[in-house]
């Protein structure tokens, strides 16, 4: 992931941590005190924050470090286990494919990065040695069609889309008819990300679902609004089952906390992470890598 301002922050909380001496009341009460601002700065909300800094302070009064380990080392650490805790334990989420032909859906609003992602996707899974097809059923950006042929072309992925056609649930039938006679193993369905207004996307949303019925419907939320990711998750959860999410544009956001803490808080299953724009920038979501990364 290239250098974003998150992991500059904390690096910069990490060297001031491991430059003191020794950690006594007054430096205690200081390095939470800027743990807080980090992850503030990071945009995760206030309540998670506390109850991040509180843990580690009730930890690191109570618990003694293991031996051999300086008390600076040991708040690093203590850091650490909370933060991975904080965005959803150790856990490595399973990506594999345990169904052939497997349905994948993607939601998500337009701008968020679904149509490179369906592409990102596609192209994790062919590396895995599946053969993998791409719908499109957006109807209503004009580009949507040729922007994922043109991608499917490039890796290798087979396509189907209608070009004049104003029917999503036709164009679906007609692909699942295709994709099915050409033995796909995965089919990823790319679906409208703007309409006339919100509601009706959602609903769209909705009847391409009845009509897919998918084994995983991924909701794509752009990681740079936030913790408004879970306001956006909760939007889309009213009206389709939300299985997984792609968290796209990780690697250009100082929020990226935000959003993966409130997406985690509002229930949701965070699989994969963006972290580029190029095909290959895709990454499976692991806490323990992620937290790694930050702290250096
Ligand atoms: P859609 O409207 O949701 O289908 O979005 P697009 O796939 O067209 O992507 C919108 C913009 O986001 C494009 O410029 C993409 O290159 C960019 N994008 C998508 N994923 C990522 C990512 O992980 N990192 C970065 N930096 N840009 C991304």
């Amino acid at each position: 992931m290239a250098p974003n301002p998150l992991i500059e922050a904390f690096t910069n909380l990490v060297s001031r941590i491991r430059g003191l001496n020794y950690i006594d009341e007054t430096t205690l009460k200081e390095v939470l005190r800027e743990i807080q601002r980090v992850l503030l700065r990071a945009d995760v909300s206030a309540d998670v924050v506390s109850s991040i800094t509180k843990t580690i302070e009730e930890r690191f009064r109570q618990e003694k470090p293991p031996q051999g380990i300086t008390s600076k080392e040991f708040l690093l650490y203590l850091l650490y286990q909370e933060l991975v805790k904080a965005l959803g334990g150790e856990e490595t989420p399973n990506v594999n494919i345990n169904k052939k032909p497997y349905r994948l859906m993607l939601i998500g609003v337009e701008g968020s990065g679904k149509t490179t992602t369906a592409a990102k996707l596609a192209r994790f899974y062919i590396k895995r040695n599946l053969r993998v097809g791409l719908i499109e059923t957006d109807t209503y950006r004009p580009g949507a069609y040729y922007q994922l042929k043109q991608l499917a072309e490039k890796i290798n992925a087979l396509f189907y889309g209608e070009e004049d056609s104003r029917d999503p649930i036709a164009i679906l039938r007609h692909g699942l008819e295709y994709m099915q006679r050409n033995k796909v193993d995965l089919i990823i369905i790319d679906t409208a990300g703007r309409h006339r207004n919100e509601e009706e996307l959602l609903r769209e949303a909705k009847a391409i679902y009845e009509e897919a019925k998918p084994d995983e419907v991924m909701l794509v939320i752009d990681a740079t609004i936030g913790r408004q990711a879970a306001a956006q998750t909760e939007a889309f959860m009213k009206y389709v089952p939300i299985n997984s999410v792609f968290l796209t544009k990780m690697d250009s956001t100082a929020k990226a906390g935000g959003a993966l803490t409130s997406v985690i808080r509002s229930g949701a299953r965070i699989k994969f992470i963006g972290i580029g724009e190029d095909i290959d920038e895709i990454e499976v979501f692991n806490a323990n890598k992620f937290v790694s990364r930050l702290l250096g």
